[in-house]
């Protein structure tokens, strides 16, 4: 497959067409981007481990019932994907309180929830990703009841499968954003990507953050904790 011209070009990620009108290929990038792109980096390496990472999670996911864009990974950084619509959905699922979750209810970092949380954020960078629920999302046509009742129950399957698969790996995931697309004949399935970028991954024992807050938050050793991550979760 060949990439032709360039679909789009977002904070960590190109897209492209393919001479098949089925698939975009992906590229996966080493600038990252915080607080709504208000800071700015590099983190070497990045571009060529969430890909590779993701797609193991992916994989993963695709073989026990959740449907995924993955097609084939075609380098360390691109991988053929089915074209999707993305549905303009942050899909937000909290295990453990952290981050913007903290802030917003007073949670000390690190508090275990009572029950799983998933919040929607509406993709829109001029409004800053406003937090949606159910009715907004009904209201605005982002998606259907029926998309959306799809949506919430693979969001759910997904935590489910991701937190034991990587507590056998000694990471705790704290939280994840994930994003669906429609495909052309209206099916839903997972799309863009899983990766330290998107998810907050804890050391289990430690509890050293091995994920994006390490950049967000300049804690140092931003590099060495993705590579920590795939290298527990690929040996390399
Ligand atoms: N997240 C993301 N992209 C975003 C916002 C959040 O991937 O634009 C992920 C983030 O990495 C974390 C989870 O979603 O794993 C919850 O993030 P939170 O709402 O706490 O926001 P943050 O504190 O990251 O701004």
């Amino acid at each position: 497959m060949k990439k032709t011209e360039q679909l789009y070009e977002g904070k960590a990620k190109k897209v492209f067409k393919t001479d098949d009108e089925n698939y975009y290929i992906v590229s996966y990038k080493d600038d990252a981007t915080a607080f709504n792109g208000l800071k700015k980096g590099t983190i070497e390496g990045k571009g060529a481990i969430n890909n590779q990472v993701s797609n193991s999670l992916m994989k993963m996911l695709e073989k026990n019932g959740v449907p995924t864009h993955l097609v084939e990974e075609l380098s360390e950084r691109e991988t053929v994907v089915k074209r999707v619509e993305i549905v303009p959905l942050e899909v937000i699922v909290r295990n453990i309180a952290a981050g913007s979750l903290s802030k917003r209810l007073g949670l000390p970092e690190g508090t275990k929830l009572k029950s799983t949380v998933l919040e929607y954020c509406y993709k829109s960078d001029e409004l800053g990703d406003p937090m949606v629920n159910d009715y907004h999302i009904a209201a605005l046509g982002i998606a259907t009841p029926e998309e959306l009742k799809t949506i919430a129950d693979y969001s759910f399957k997904v935590n489910d499968l991701l937190t034991d698969y990587l507590k056998d790996v000694g990471i705790e995931l704290i939280d994840f954003k994930i994003e669906f697309g429609r495909t052309p004949d209206g099916t839903i399935i997972l799309a863009d990507e899983i990766s330290p970028d998107t998810c907050r991954f804890w050391d289990s024992k430690t509890g050293e953050k091995l994920d994006k807050d390490r950049f967000r938050r300049d804690l140092g050793n931003v590099e060495g904790a993705y590579q920590e991550v795939m290298k527990r979760l690929l040996g390399k």
